[in-house]
């Protein structure tokens, strides 16, 4: 790493530091960076100038803009009454690169983790609350009444603590809102052979007609 010139070695340092990257890897991509031509190379540093500056978040769901409101809540194709509730805008995207929901978005920021001292106030459980509380108003004439909340947090520990904290602010808060949580189960291709047990007790208590 000395052998190299200081401009190589500080995107190379730079380049370590993210997730899954190692020294030699962080390496040959500041060598490819280099071979890159100017122009692609200039687009890139201004992308990333740009990055701080312009990206926000949503005012309503938290997703990232670089307007006041997302592409997905200002969409009128979309079914605003219907929020599908994710631990972060990388889970909002598997739903979206799958194009398997219509609905909109509440993105948390985080889910419950008192281990690492993340309670509910430190990530967006109130704003969706507000959120909900505000559709659900006199004054809603703006926006369309949410009649469902999705919870697809994680099927973890944390995720799953996250999702019944929610659920019963909701249901102290509104009866009349449907309030579903994402079914359990086995992967697709999945072997039963190798499920663990809790996997296959959620399956079986999820279980579909057929
Ligand atoms: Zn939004």
């Amino acid at each position: 790493m000395s052998s190299l010139p200081n401009s190589l070695k500080n995107i190379s340092l730079f380049l370590e530091r993210l997730p899954g990257i190692g020294e030699k890897t962080a390496n040959r991509l500041a060598f490819f960076l280099l071979n890159l031509p100017e122009e692609d190379l200039k687009e890139f540093a201004e992308n990333v100038s740009d990055l701080k500056l312009k990206t926000k978040l949503c005012k309503n769901c938290f997703n990232f803009t670089e307007k006041e409101i997302c592409e997905i809540c200002d969409n009128s194709e979309r079914d605003q009454s219907i929020i599908c509730v994710v631990e972060t805008v990388l889970d909002l995207l598997s739903f979206e690169q799958g194009r398997i929901y219509n609905g909109v978005y509440h993105v948390l920021h985080g889910k419950i983790d008192p281990l690492n001292r993340v309670g509910p106030d430190d990530i967006k459980i109130n704003e969706l609350i507000n959120r909900i509380k505000l559709s659900h108003s006199a004054k809603a004439s703006l926006g369309t009444k949410i009649t469902e909340v999705i919870l697809a947090t994680n099927p973890d520990m944390e995720g799953e603590a996250t999702a019944v904290y929610i659920s019963n602010k909701l249901r102290i808060k509104n009866s009349e809102l449907r309030i579903s949580r994402l079914a359990y189960g086995l992967p697709m291709g999945a072997n039963l052979e190798y499920a663990d047990y809790m996997t296959l007790k959620k399956a079986i208590e999820g279980r579909n007609k057929f």
